[in-house]
């Protein structure tokens, strides 16, 4: 007899990253529990598996998610993700990302979970003292998102420590971008506050100009720098970590992104060569929280997980997203 397809818990699954990761979970050959509170998912964005409305709050729905699909891998993805805003309400982003954390990862240990992949956040390490940025290097955040996510991480190595049954994987994201190939899924928040999809959407007219915040950075050209990598190599990467954990039953930490860094003009420009379409922009002062440089080093989850990531490109990680963004334009005016 082969063996019964086996359930993952998927919070947050019907968001841009989950959803994907839901995706390539149901062509892996698992079933995905998908929970969201659908704040900012979308029920169709759900490709495979079940689907449950709810709130990470709810603990006893939680709980008895968990009992009744024997859950023992969780994928953990509900969390709010807007630096600027987690400035502003501080106590909205440690409630969700932390306390609701702890609400399920509580519920897990109780309940026989041992397997658990947190998605986490470059915005921990704050302004590194070393870039590439490596996994053991400090962490300092400097906003409350980074620390809400930093806490949970901490709560999870202190966890597993008491419980060595109970393994997980912290991914360190670096800035996600791009869409499903078959255009299925991709980024749709109502309000959203990414470079490249504001970018791409001042391309589409619904914006006048692209705000860029900060010009006075100490890089080459006074923008900031990130590493940006396209959401289907992120995606995978989750698969890698769940087979592992399953496998070697140690906790990791690892960091998610290509290696390179990309001014956010560099990033406008490219925006630019894509669409054909000069969008205008305006210099604007520096966005609070904002760290100066963010570059990956991900030689651990190549060297332990042999991740190999397939669109490492700036231009193919914009055509993605602007593939995306215009057929979701299309939805909208039909
Ligand atoms: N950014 C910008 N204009 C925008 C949105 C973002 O100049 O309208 C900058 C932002 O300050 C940061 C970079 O683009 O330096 C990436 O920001 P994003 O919000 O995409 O991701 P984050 O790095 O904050 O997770």
């Amino acid at each position: 007899m082969s063996d019964p397809i086996e359930n993952i818990l998927v919070t947050g699954g019907a968001g841009y990253i989950g959803s994907h990761v839901v995706r390539d979970l149901g062509e892996q050959g698992y079933n995905p529990i998908v929970f969201d509170n659908l704040s900012t998912g979308n029920r169709d964005f759900v490709l495979y598996g079940d689907f449950i409305k709810g709130d990470l709050e709810d603990i006893y729905s939680i709980t008895k998610i968990i009992k009744k699909y024997k859950i023992k891998s969780v994928i953990h993805f509900a969390a709010f993700i807007a630096v600027e805003e987690s400035v502003n309400k501080p106590i909205k982003y440690y409630n969700n990302n932390f306390f609701n954390s702890l609400n399920l990862i509580k519920s897990c240990v109780e309940n026989g979970v041992e397997n658990f992949v947190f998605s986490s956040t470059a915005a921990v390490y704050g302004i590194p003292e070393e870039l590439p940025v490596k996994e053991n290097s400090q962490l300092n955040p400097v906003n409350p998102y980074g620390r809400s996510k930093m806490f949970t991480e901490l709560l999870l190595k202190d966890i597993s420590c008491i419980n060595k049954n109970f393994n997980y994987i912290a991914l360190r994201y670096f800035n996600v971008a791009g869409a499903d190939k078959k255009l299925r899924i991709g980024q749709k928040y109502e309000n959203p506050t990414h470079l490249i999809t504001l970018a791409l959407r001042t391309a589409l007219g619904e914006y006048e100009s692209l705000k860029i915040f900060g010009t006075d950075y100490n890089t080459p050209d006074g923008t900031a720098i990130r590493d940006y990598i396209h959401i289907d190599d992120l995606s995978n990467a989750h698969i890698l970590c769940l087979d592992h954990l399953k496998k070697k039953k140690n906790n990791e930490v690892f960091n998610c992104g290509y290696g390179k860094g990309y001014s956010v003009s560099e990033v406008v420009n490219t925006v630019k060569k894509v669409t054909k379409i000069n969008i205008k922009t305006v210099n604007s002062k520096r966005r609070e929280g904002d760290p100066p440089i963010l570059i990956a080093d991900s030689n651990l989850i190549k060297d332990k997980l042999g991740w190999r990531p397939k669109h490492n490109d700036l231009e193919l990680i914009i055509n993605s997203a602007w593939e995306w963004e215009k057929k979701l334009k299309k939805k909208e005016n039909k």
